[in-house]
């Protein structure tokens, strides 16, 4: 029998769907499941693609069909499972035979695993699969870590199911161990921010402004044929527009306020703060989110603080309001993107894996779940100048950010004032009146240190003096 180009490992939702979509773009693919049943039940799913499938239900006959060097995709719960997938399968593996996690794995287990297999002959590719469940069926974004000789392997089947934007298939091998799990984890940290600034211009529209749902689901549909066309924006408008099967309400205003979390954007937070780079719209949307989840000590504390006492939202002309919403929406995503770049280039210094920002930028443009016409713009920006120190300074986003960042500063003004919550939004606002600041105010903070703990200072004029006059306060010993 013909031997397979690829093996799978894993048919739950993800590894099921990008097996049909292998097999659909006319490669061979051997599949295995920890359960032989569901290898079954998917093989008999699979209508017309079963001649491109192999189901296998033991690791030696799905070893044995596929052609060496073997690339086997693991598609499973992340974390000790992928450790122990690994250890089960590796006897069966010859010489050169790559093992690829293709689940949401922390990028520092991608490295470890990597080293581990270095002086066995195997070989491991991280990869960075986004898209969720639709994305793996018909086109997902991919991000590949691992040797160059291993992509090469891989390269035509990848290509061959990834998404397309406009022709150009957004797949691309970005560097060695762990450089694409850890872009897979930045772009699910940039997705945490987005999705909170949505949130918070909802809560605004919700609570500020009394908009129904059908009247927000409006707005938003209209944002989407505009600068903020994006699929987060679109799927928002939709999810508004959804009726509850029980009751016929919409189906948001049945659903609880509390919001899951699996890892990835705390992760984003660790490493940004690791390298000390600022990523805090990032940081907000994760907080935000464990905010979220403390749902019953919410309650009791708006019964003991009650809501704050502010008049009724300061808008006089709603229209006006609404435009300045979009455009403070267009804004805080700058700063996050800007952010998530950020921290994705010093990744880059730190780890000597070269990450290619404007190949980012291209291959999420579709197929992932932050996908939008704006990566399209980010990626002409960082074509332009891969190097630049910030997206924001960027000529087409540097216009941009002045366009439209009083609006971010009317729109996150008029919710504090009205007691809105906003901290995603408020953070961009910080990180470009920051940003933009040639002088600030740690001077303060550095004679600060000085005074309690004679951590001494740089002077402006270069003067030798690098301690402050403050006398017997100086250096008391605090750290
Ligand atoms: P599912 O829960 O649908 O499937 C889990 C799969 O893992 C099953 O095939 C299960 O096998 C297998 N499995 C679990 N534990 C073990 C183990 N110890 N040894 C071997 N196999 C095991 O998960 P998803 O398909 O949603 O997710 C898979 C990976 O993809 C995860 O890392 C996830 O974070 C990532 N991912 C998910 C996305 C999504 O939208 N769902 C998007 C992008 C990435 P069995 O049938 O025997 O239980």
């Amino acid at each position: 029998m013909e031997q397979a180009e690829i093996g799978l490992i894993g048919l739950g939702v993800m590894g099921s769907n990008l097996a049909l979509n292998i097999a659909e773009k006319g490669n061979r693919i051997a599949v295995f499941n920890r359960t032989p049943a569901r290898t079954g039940e998917f093989y008999e799913e699979a209508g017309s693609l079963k001649d491109n499938i192999v189901p296998c239900e033991t690791i030696e006959d799905f070893v044995a069909a596929i052609r060496p060097p073997r690339p086997i995709i693991i598609m499973i719960k992340a974390g000790a499972p992928v450790d122990e997938q690994m250890a089960l399968l590796e006897p069966h593996l010859q010489q050169n035979d790559i093992m690829i996690d293709a689940g949401n794995a922390n990028f520092r287990d991608t490295m470890r695993r990597f080293d581990a297999l270095k002086d066995s002959g195997l070989t491991f590719i991280g990869m960075g699969v986004s898209g969720g469940e639709e994305g793996a069926r018909h086109g997902p974004s991919i991000m590949v870590g691992g040797t160059e000789a291993s992509w090469k392997r891989v390269e035509k089947v990848l290509t061959s199911i990834a998404a397309q934007y406009h022709g150009e298939p957004c797949v691309a091998w970005l560097g060695e161990n762990g450089a694409g799990h850890f872009v897979k984890t930045i772009h699910n940290g940039i997705e945490y921010a987005d999705m909170q600034m949505i949130a918070e211009i909802y809560g605004i529209l919700r609570d500020g402004l009394k908009m129904d749902a059908a009247e927000i689901a409006a707005v938003f549909a209209g944002w989407n044929r505009g600068r903020l066309n994006s699929y987060l924006i679109e799927i928002t408008a939709k999810v508004l527009e959804a009726a509850d099967p029980i009751g016929g309400r919409p189906i948001v205003d049945m659903i609880l306020d509390k919001a899951g979390q699996k890892g990835t954007g705390k992760w984003s937070v660790i490493e940004a703060q690791n390298m000390g780079v600022p990523a805090t719209a990032i940081e907000a949307a994760v907080a935000a989110r464990s905010i979220s989840a403390l749902k019953d000590e919410r309650e009791a504390a708006e019964k003991v603080l009650g809501l704050p006492a502010v008049p009724p939202l300061a808008v006089s002309d709603k229209a006006a309001f609404i435009k300045d919403l979009e455009n403070a929406l267009l804004a805080a995503k700058i700063g996050a993107y800007a952010q998530g770049f950020a921290v994705m280039a010093a990744a880059s210094r730190e780890f000597g894996w070269s990450l290619p920002m404007p190949t980012i930028a291209k291959i999420w443009r579709a197929g992932c779940i932050i996908r939008s016409q704006f990566l399209d713009e980010i990626t002409t920006a960082f074509t332009r100048d891969p190097h630049v120190a910030n997206l924001i300074v960027t000529p087409a986003f540097a216009a941009m950010v002045r366009e439209t960042d009083g609006a971010l500063r009317r729109v996150v003004s008029t919710a504090v004032l009205g007691g809105l919550p906003v901290p995603a939004l408020a953070a961009a606002l910080g990180y470009f009146d920051s940003y933009r600041r040639g002088r600030g105010t740690a001077n303060i903070i550095q004679a600060q240190r000085d005074f309690f703990g004679a951590h001494g200072f740089d002077r402006i004029d270069g003067a030798d003096s690098h301690h402050g006059p403050w006398g017997s306060g100086l250096g008391t010993g605090a750290a």
